[in-house]
């Protein structure tokens, strides 16, 4: 990977805000959206060079990567938003404040036993294969209610939303899917209300290549690895 230079990182950084102003504008929408720095095969200086410039939001995709890394990151919030397998959770419960990635019932639960140990209720979003892509993760969309269903009785766990990864055909429609399941749900919180462990206030969608596009449909976590730090291998 090219070093990126502190006045790369800046620029970039100052860019992609301005950009995400620039697209909520476009949507009329005056909420907050979220850039978080996706640091998978970033060095930590650079990763801390990034926290400087004001970047509060971090997110960790990788469980080896991230243990190798995590104590030399200047104080941040952390999600973790990759693959992850069950009996890995013990490794990160205690690091990371929002587990983006939850894609089935067993990594919940695993999720919620870990927390309860740890003395913490873990923020989750459930990840939506909108695709129906065999190499993707996430619930499939049918599967949804369902899972709501089962998760939200977990004493530990709060589920604050949705995450996705689309396909890479950039075809608007997957965000707008996403948005209205957000919404549909939203408006149903209702019933769901006398629990603790719902909140419904995330939908983590966009990353470098389609992040303003998401904004459009009411992402307000904006995902975004290579625009910020820089292109790499991956
Ligand atoms: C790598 C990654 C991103 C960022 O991708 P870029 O295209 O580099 O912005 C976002 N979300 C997840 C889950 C990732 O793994």
């Amino acid at each position: 990977m090219e070093r990126l230079s502190n006045e790369n990182l800046r620029d970039n950084y100052l860019r992609i805000l301005e950009n995400i102003e620039k697209a909520k504008e476009k949507a009329g929408r005056k909420d907050t959206v979220r850039l978080m720095g996706v640091t998978k095969t970033v060095p930590t200086e650079i990763i801390n060079e990034g926290i400087s410039l004001g970047l509060d939001l971090i997110g960790e995709s990788k469980v080896q990567e991230f243990l190798g890394k995590e104590q030399d990151y200047k104080m941040t919030e952390t999600h973790f938003i990759g693959g992850l397998q069950s009996n890995k959770v013990k490794y990160i419960v205690d690091k990371v404040s929002c587990i983006q990635s939850v894609d089935s019932l067993k990594l919940a639960k695993e999720i919620s036993k870990r927390a309860t140990t740890a003395d913490k209720v873990m923020d989750i979003l459930l990840q939506i294969n909108i695709g129906d892509e065999a190499s993707k993760g996430g619930f499939p969309k049918e599967m949804l209610d369902e899972a709501l269903g089962e998760i939200s009785k977990l004493p530990s766990v709060r589920i604050r939303g949705l995450m996705t990864i689309p396909p890479i055909d950039g075809d608007e429609k997957y965000f707008s899917q996403m948005n209205k399941m957000f919404v549909d749900i939203q408006s149903k919180k209702g019933d769901n209300s006398n629990s603790d462990n719902f909140l419904w206030d995330t939908l983590s969608m966009g990353m470098s290549g389609d992040y303003e596009k998401a904004i459009y449909y009411g992402s307000n976590i904006v995902r975004i690895g290579s625009l910020l730090f820089g292109y790499r291998n991956y």
